[in-house]
């Protein structure tokens, strides 16, 4: 009976993680859970990537269900809060873990969770998650690895409670080999996922820097009135000049140290791009983004 009990108050204690999160009203149909800058530790249990709900009239598309089980369920309890309907679709816009291992709690619910095909290749739902390594057991329990249960390797439009949503899928190489975005015309919203960042230096670990540039430029001729990254809380249209400045400047700088015949590592030293030492993860991101940028580089003229 003892051990029971003990069991019981485990589990409850473990099922009753909170990360006190609170929705901010980005418009009158969009609203969104915004991470903080930093990268995700026992103290911020993950909450460091955005969460956003669409209300399309009669149900809420979820763009990227945050980043463990509790996290999506807490979210999902406060948007209800706010209008009480179902989930139609979950989109994940990369395959970046922070982004999508709250899907477990809406598979759970019957909801379907719509990703490009890219998972498929570069995710082992059978591997240890940088996110269970990072995390704290408890704002962990309950999360494991679910991949979409419906793949897109091209652009695509539904239309869900007679709203057109478009979803883009990106066809070079950007952030990841596999970025969505997506487009409600109608509310002029772009959800464009780790392509922007606004309030840290980006990682170009997965990405190409030539693509996400010209993604970026894409983005920038659409010019919708809200455009909402995966990281950061800036929701209009110069929320992408961050992200385009950044990656500019250092494909310049990079570009001009391969063409005097600079290494790599002289390369790495010498690249500081001052301006964006005050940026939130700088002193983590911006050395191993040259190295990147250069490795890219360095093949593109061959
Ligand atoms: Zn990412």
């Amino acid at each position: 009976m003892k051990s029971l009990w003990i069991l019981l108050t485990a589990t409850t204690l473990l099922s009753a993680f909170e990360y006190g999160l609170k929705p901010e009203k980005v418009n009158d149909k969009v609203y969104c859970f915004f991470g903080k800058p930093e990268v995700m530790n026992t103290k911020n249990n993950g909450n460091m990537a955005n969460s956003c709900f669409v209300d399309l009239g009669q149900q809420w598309l979820v763009i990227d269900p945050g980043p463990t089980f509790a996290y999506a369920k807490e979210a999902w309890r406060e948007i209800t809060a706010i209008k009480k309907m179902p989930a139609a679709l979950v989109i994940n816009t990369h395959v970046h873990d922070d982004h999508w291992l709250g899907n477990g709690f809406y598979l759970s619910q019957g909801v379907d969770v719509l990703g490009a095909s890219a998972f498929k290749e570069e995710v082992n739902p059978s591997a240890v998650t940088r996110m269970e390594q990072r995390v704290s057991k408890e704002a962990y329990a309950q999360t494991s690895p679910k991949l979409p249960t419906i793949l897109l390797d091209q652009n695509s439009t539904l239309h869900i409670d007679e709203k057109e949503v478009r979803l883009i899928h990106v066809d070079t190489k950007a952030h990841t080999s596999g970025d969505i975005l997506v487009y409600l015309p109608k509310m002029q919203t772009l959800f464009c996922g780790d392509v922007i960042f606004n309030d840290r230096v980006p990682s170009l670990r997965d990405g190409d820097i030539n693509g996400w540039i010209a993604t970026l430029e894409m983005i920038k001729a659409m010019a919708p009135t809200y455009v909402i990254g995966g990281h950061g809380n800036e929701v209009h249209s110069d929320g992408v000049d961050l992200t385009y400045s950044y990656l500019l400047q250092l494909r310049a700088h990079v570009r001009e140290a391969i063409d005097n015949g600079e290494g790599i590592d002289r390369a790495v030293k010498t690249i500081k791009m001052a301006e964006f030492s005050s940026v939130g993860l700088y002193k983590e991101m911006h050395s191993r983004n040259v190295e990147a940028a250069y490795r890219m580089l360095e093949w593109a003229d061959e």
